[in-house]
């Protein structure tokens, strides 16, 4: 077919058939929920059409004749998990060191001034309060004892279990340079982001005080290392906070000139999309002033200085945003984890020499069908905690497990007002179709009501005024 440009925005062009087509199936909640979920309900047991490679499994009796599930990590794959659980005739008890989930797609939003914290957070325990069956803890698990069949708490206490859902997540990987760290934080809860925060709009208040122009121009240059979906991000943001949410707001400087720089060392951004995506994205942020670097490694970090080989870049603030490690809670279910610290998982999700251990996630391995590995998304985490569910499920009836599929319902990603880059099915487009997509896609899976109206309203406010609502250094 051919294709007819029918919008032409800053970053790129769409064409009508594709764009009617996108949105046609773009249904914002299935972006992130397996079919037949949805908030707090559970496929029915008789659904199950498939049947996995046998799984040996016997189902578990306990004195109260319910057998006990724990489930590490209220994340996208652990909550999800207790969810389709409700029902079920088990005892779930959801351990997390945190006492909230946490909506990370939009945790770089916190970092950039526009919503606060508890716009994209909400405790465990109040979303989970109306299921009978399913108890929360607050607590850091330091290990699990596969053949004792008990997580043990950093306080010692020890929790047994007859199902184990493994669902810790990920953090920052420095690829072995931990000690990057203090100079290049990364961000992966509210915590990292409220500090972005404070040393983002921080730079500005300094720079309105710096005695030389050296010295203002560092702390004026921002770079981001890591060109995937939140580097990209946040250096939309951040630009646009320097061309319009602190704007004329300063006497000594003019915050237009901060520079933005985002490194990649990948020959180009968002490699996960197709390439025209990536150049349409590298277009709309050049257009905003982001400068682009890709094709060279960092090789060395110091306070300021971000070493690219023989080039330097002066910079009082370097975000790392390069790459992540599961969990080292996988490290101690005595199996083999991948270069990326996770845990190799069977068709069904469990783990091949303990199948009561299910891992899900950012902490799982899984491999596809057609033998490619899922990506660390939530919409994986997600479907996976609701077949890890369905699977205890069927394991508690004494049915046979189901073997996982994920459904890839596409990717988006932001750069900024009016711009993002968006692939559903064989289509593409970017530009203000790509962006308003997007909006509309993550307001609608935060998890309560009161965050889908606040997030949205505030991002109408602020689109309308061009300013960022949560501006606080702490
Ligand atoms: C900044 C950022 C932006 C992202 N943007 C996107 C995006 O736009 N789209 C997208 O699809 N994906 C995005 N992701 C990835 C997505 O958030 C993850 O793939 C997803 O959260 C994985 O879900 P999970 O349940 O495996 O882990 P998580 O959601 O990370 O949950 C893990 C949970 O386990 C808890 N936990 C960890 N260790 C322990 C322990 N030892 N004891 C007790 N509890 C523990 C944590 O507190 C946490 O609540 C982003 C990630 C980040 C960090």
């Amino acid at each position: 077919m051919a294709r007819v440009p029918l919008f032409c925005y800053a970053g790129g062009c769409c064409n009508a058939p594709a764009l009617l087509g996108s949105l046609a199936t773009l249904n914002p909640t299935a972006w992130f929920l397996a079919p037949g979920e949805a908030r707090g309900r559970s496929i029915p047991l008789s659904a199950a059409t498939e049947i996995a490679e046998p799984v040996k499994l016997e189902p578990v009796k306990t004195y109260t004749g319910r057998p006990r599930v724990v489930i590490v990590g209220g994340g996208f794959g652990g909550l999800t998990a207790a969810r389709s659980l409700k029902g079920v005739p088990v005892e779930v008890t959801l351990i997390d060191r945190r006492n909230h989930h946490l909506f990370q797609p939009l945790l770089y939003q916190v970092a950039t001034a526009s919503l606060s914290p508890a716009d994209i957070a909400q405790p465990i325990r109040e979303i989970l309060r109306k299921q009978k069956n399913a108890k929360v803890v607050l607590g850091e698990v330091t290990r699990v004892e596969p053949e004792a069949k008990q997580v043990v708490l950093a306080n010692g206490e020890a929790v047994p279990y007859d199902y184990l859902v493994l669902a810790a997540g990920a953090r920052h990987s420095y690829f072995g340079k931990d000690e990057w760290e203090t100079d290049a934080p990364g961000m992966k809860s509210l915590d990292d982001a409220l500090a972005l925060r404070s040393k983002i709009l921080l730079a500005f208040e300094q720079a309105e005080l710096a005695e030389t122009e050296e010295e203002r121009r560092a702390l004026l240059t921002f770079v981001i290392i890591g060109g995937g979906p939140t580097g990209v991000e946040l250096a939309g943001a951040i630009s646009e906070i320097a061309h319009h949410s602190v704007a004329r707001e300063f006497r000594n400087f003019n915050p237009a000139t901060a520079k933005v720089i985002l490194l990649e060392a990948l020959p180009r951004i968002l490699p996960m999309f197709p390439e025209k995506l990536s150049e349409s994205a590298v277009k709309q942020l050049t257009e905003m002033g982001v400068t682009v670097r890709t094709g060279g490694m960092v090789t060395l970090i110091e306070p300021g200085v971000v070493h690219l080989g023989e080039d330097q870049i002066r910079a009082k603030t370097i975000i790392w945003a390069a790459g992540v490690a599961a969990s080292p809670l996988g490290k101690t279910v005595g199996v083999p984890t991948d270069r990326a610290g996770r845990v190799p998982v069977t068709s069904t999700l469990q783990l091949e020499a303990h199948p009561e251990i299910f891992v899900i996630g950012d902490q799982a391995s899984f491999t596809k069908s057609d033998g490619k590995p899922v990506p660390g998304v939530a919409p994986v985490a997600t479907q996976e905690g609701h077949h890890a569910g369905v699977n205890i499920g069927l394991a508690v009836a004494g049915q046979p497990l189901l073997p996982f599929e994920y459904k890839d319902r596409g990717s988006m990603a932001t750069i900024g007002r009016n711009r993002a880059i968006a692939q559903v099915g064989k289509y593409t487009f970017s530009g203000f179709p790509a962006w308003l997509a997007w909006n509309v896609v993550h307001v609608v899976n935060l998890n309560s009501f009161r965050n889908r109206l606040f997030v949205g309203l505030r991002w109408i406010w602020d689109y309308v005024n061009y300013k960022r609502g949560a501006r606080l250094i702490e």
